[in-house]
């Protein structure tokens, strides 16, 4: 039955859309700290070197060409290629640096270049890169290597390029394609170069192919977001993000830019969204959760359905297990006991690498009790149930002794239709799944210091 069929959704988001984690990590990047130790910081990720692991590698390239107004990323906006050929000098310079906190057994079975935009560099740049990753790490052979693609920044050359250094998945920002949105947003993509460049990245062997879209941003209505989705739809992409705007003028300025007098209701912006998670599955799409969907041969939908799919800062992975070593200006690294934060600042980034020394900004060191949290919140959002017996045998605890306070709240999940609870657990309904942040959030015990700081975007 379709989700808008079943309950009176808006009452729903008028109490549920609060501002809240979006749960990429747990603990969330909020609560990490420029208050610590270099030396048994590193001495911490030394220690790392001891064992071969499997890795994922995430290179931030921080460099746009020009203003979106709605981005929410950590960018650098210049013309001048020139400032990509510095980058790549440092980051190779991080590369070296770090390098002591990996066994050199270690392989790499996932990169990702994130940014900015990566196709800023060109193609020679590409190369040089390609050449860099390739000289330092050992690259598994059935690696999952993708990039994001700003297609009005694209030619033969950087797909050509990006082919050769091994990427076979690409993710092409669209966000919406219709021209007055586009306006609105400060960036015009006519979509038939979304469809020329998707095209020239197949024809190059480049096969698994991602669309970003956005939904509430203005100027969009519901019937410009069934325009949208129809184009995008016939190109067959194998994934679909779609995101929800998230206004938060007073952290991201650019965002003042925009006209808040366009901006769709909230319950023309629900309307999109259930839109969405209602006639996808027609198209073959499977709902992988919060705002990702996936062809049902995809390998997220795989991993939705073997029960092995995980989140991670990037979103919802296939390799999510994996140590991350985030590589960059503002990228984060992560392992089972620490998570840390490269400078955001470009300037902060070269001065620490002149001076020899791995420019982490922030971190945070895990606690036991944040890692029992961390699972719960995360099977929440990849598996959308929980198992009270499991936990307690998995972390050798009793379970609803440690979490009566938040058994006791779910119980309003339950009246409100969210989830549907048993003897030892309890799994989330379809409606529930629209709000996955509002369930994961009763397990979050740092909530209440970020409450009214405007920390966070609102859930729905
Ligand atoms: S949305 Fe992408 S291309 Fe636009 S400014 Fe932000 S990072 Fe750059």
């Amino acid at each position: 039955m379709p989700i808008s069929n079943q309950i009176d959704l808006l009452d729903l988001v008028s109490k549920y859309n609060v501002p809240g984690p979006r749960y990429t990590s747990y603990p969330t990047a909020l609560q990490f700290t420029n208050e610590f130790d270099s030396a048994s910081l590193l001495d911490g990720l030394y220690s790392g070197h001891q064992t071969p692991k499997s890795l994922s590698l995430y290179i931030h390239i921080p460099f746009c060409h020009s203003l979106c107004w709605y981005c929410g990323c950590t960018k650098v906006i210049t013309k001048d290629p020139a400032s990509a050929d510095k980058y790549i000098d440092y980051l190779e310079k991080e590369i070296k640096l770090s390098l002591s906190t990996i066994h050199p057994d270690s392989d790499i079975k996932q990169i990702h270049f994130g940014g900015g935009t990566p196709t800023f560099l060109l193609p020679e740049q590409i190369y040089r890169l390609g050449d860099i990753i390739n000289r330092f790490y050992k690259l598994h052979p059935d690696i999952e290597f993708s990039v994001e693609i700003d297609p009005r920044r694209v030619h033969e050359g950087h797909i050509q390029a990006l082919k050769e250094i091994g990427c076979n998945r690409a993710s092409l920002g669209v966000q919406d394609t219709n021209e007055e949105v586009q306006k609105a947003i400060h960036r015009i993509q006519p979509f038939e170069q979304t469809k020329r460049i998707t095209e020239l990245l197949r024809n190059a062997g480049i096969q698994n192919i991602n669309f970003d879209l956005i939904y509430g941003l203005p100027k969009q209505t519901l019937s410009t977001f069934r325009e949208t989705l129809k184009n995008v739809l016939s190109i067959d992409p194998d994934r679909l993000a779609i995101y929800s705007y998230a206004h938060m003028p007073a952290r991201m300025p650019s965002q003042k830019l925009l006209n808040e007098d366009d901006f769709p209701s909230t319950r023309d912006k629900l309307s999109m969204l259930i839109y969405a998670v209602d006639t996808l599955p027609h198209s073959g799409y499977v709902f992988i959760g919060m705002d990702h969907f996936a062809k049902s041969n995809d390998e997220l939908s795989k991993a939705l359905h073997n029960e092995t799919l995980q989140r991670n800062f990037q979103g919802y992975s296939t390799h999510a297990d994996l140590e991350m070593i985030g590589l960059g200006m503002s990228s984060i690294s992560q392992n089972s006991a620490i998570y840390r934060q490269n400078e955001k600042e470009l300037y902060a980034y070269y001065s620490t690498l002149d001076s020899d020394n791995l420019p982490i900004q922030k971190i945070l060191e895990l606690t036991d009790e944040d890692r029992i949290r961390k699972n719960i919140i995360m099977q929440i959002m990849c598996k959308a149930e929980l198992n009270f017996d499991r936990l307690s045998e998995n972390f050798g605890i009793n379970f609803q002794s440690i979490f009566k306070d938040e058994l006791n709240r779910i119980s309003e999940l339950e009246s409100d239709g969210l989830i549907i609870q048993s003897e030892n657990g309890f799994r989330i309904t379809k409606t529930g799944r629209l709000f996955l942040r509002n369930i994961a959030m009763v397990f979050d015990s740092y909530l209440s210091q970020h409450r009214n700081k405007k920390a966070y975007s609102r859930t729905v």
